[in-house]
């Protein structure tokens, strides 16, 4: 038997049933259908090749931002330390360790997070490199957790 489908109707690659290209899922098995996402670009211009988390998994955990957070803060202090010409010693060196490597690096999976579970699709590299650089990582460190803020509604 020749399956037959509208105009408005593309095959389901599981089942092969002729179904509407804007119905997200088969009515039929249930599977998702490639042709949606398509179809929505089509009905507003702004929205093609916009971001669509559910492209993404991830297994990250929601809770780097805690690292960004605290990553931030320690560049605040150490800043804010070497204006003042404070030494902090030893604590000092091991505040440089935690936020040179514990900032990028929390940014690095929590953008993966905030790919898979919001609209917004951090530039992974970029973020990393920014929060890495010295006095530049805690601007871009409050602008990532303001963004996140935004997409996220949290912190
Ligand atoms: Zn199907």
């Amino acid at each position: 038997m020749t399956k037959q489908k509208g105009a408005d109707e593309v095959f389901c690659r599981s089942c092969g049933e002729a179904i509407k290209e804007a119905s997200e899922l088969c009515p039929n098995c249930g599977v998702r259908n490639d042709n949606y996402r398509s179809a929505g670009g089509r009905r507003s211009g702004a929205s093609a090749g916009a971001h669509d988390p559910a492209q993404y998994e991830t297994t990250v955990a929601d809770t780097w931002w805690y690292g960004v957070a605290a990553g931030t803060g320690v560049w605040v202090l150490l800043v804010l330390a070497s204006a003042l010409n404070g030494d902090l010693g030893a604590a000092g060196g091991l505040l440089v360790l935690v936020g040179w490597v514990g900032l990028p690096l929390s940014v690095f999976f929590d953008s993966k997070y905030v790919r898979a579970n919001s609209e917004w699709d951090p530039q992974t590299v970029v973020w990393v490199i920014l929060t890495a650089l010295w006095f530049v990582n805690i601007v871009a460190g409050a602008a990532y957790l303001y963004r996140r803020h935004q997409v996220l509604g949290e912190p």
